[in-house]
């Protein structure tokens, strides 16, 4: 009987569209070029099979449910991120920046950490001390004051802790998250055809400052770039000259896909 219900569930219309979620990877990103709002995304019935499609549901858009192929629109954007591959060269000076950055960063990070532990270790002997004296001090005023001055070194020393747990614990750039995040600069259509669903949707964040939009009778519209392919567009072009000349993409106008045997 719970089988049944399970399999029910999973053959049911709102189960279908769960198993078929990860089939769209610009939904929630992609806008429509006619009307900036964004498009959805879904599966047409066919005569024989079913279509994956893109498509804009908004009101008072002209182009509400004319569909586009969902092969168009991957095309597409696979073709604009080819073109923000960098250079070799800007890839490695960029390489070179960062490895110091990091290096620089995590030197400083231990260093300050090793400060901490210094500091912790000095306040907790004059803790330790402070409490043998107020065990041998007779003066009852002298005792007030020395278990006033106790509170402070208690005080003082849980702060100390408490940054030193937070520089213990802080997120390190690892070896590991600089080779993605080098891999996505070096190629991004290449995580965008081979990754999985996160990683397509992390591809189109990571390289467009704003979302692509796509008209039936225009194609798209080029999205702007993020600060860092900008810079390493720059640091491209910069090179036109001394090595050999590199397209670029433009920051706006049309931009319509180019079919991939072309
Ligand atoms: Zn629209």
């Amino acid at each position: 009987m719970h089988q049944k219900i399970i399999r029910k569930l999973d053959t049911s219309k709102g189960g279908e569209r769960l198993n078929r979620a990860p089939d769209f990877p610009a939904r929630g990103f992609l806008v429509c070029g006619d009307c900036g709002g964004l498009m959805t995304a879904g599966w047409s019935k066919g005569k024989k099979q079913r279509y994956p499609y893109y498509s804009c549901k908004n009101q008072g858009c002209f182009s509400k449910r004319k569909s586009v192929p969902r092969q168009t629109i991957h095309d597409g954007i696979e073709h604009m991120l080819e073109e923000l591959v960098p250079s070799s060269e800007a890839l490695a000076v960029f390489e070179a920046f960062v490895s110091a950055a990091i290096h620089r960063v995590s030197a400083n990070a231990v260093q300050d950490r090793d400060d901490l532990k210094l500091q912790i270790s000095a306040l907790s002997d004059q803790h330790r001390r402070l409490l043998d004296r107020i065990v041998e001090e007779d003066d009852a005023e002298v005792s007030v004051a020395l278990k006033l001055r106790l509170k402070e070194l208690q005080l003082d020393l849980k702060v100390k802790q408490a940054q030193h747990a937070k520089l213990s614990s802080a997120t390190q750039v690892t070896p590991e998250i600089f080779e993605h995040s080098k891999a996505l600069l070096a190629n991004p259509s290449n995580l965008w055809k081979n990754g999985s669903l996160a990683t397509k949707k992390t591809v189109l964040r990571a390289c467009f400052a704003t979302p692509p939009g796509y008209t039936r009778t225009r194609g798209f519209r080029t999205p702007k770039t993020t600060p860092i392919f900008n810079a390493l567009d720059a640091a491209s072009e910069g090179e036109i000259n001394l090595v050999e000349p590199r397209t670029t993409i433009p920051h706006s106008g049309i931009f319509r896909p180019v079919p991939r045997n072309l």
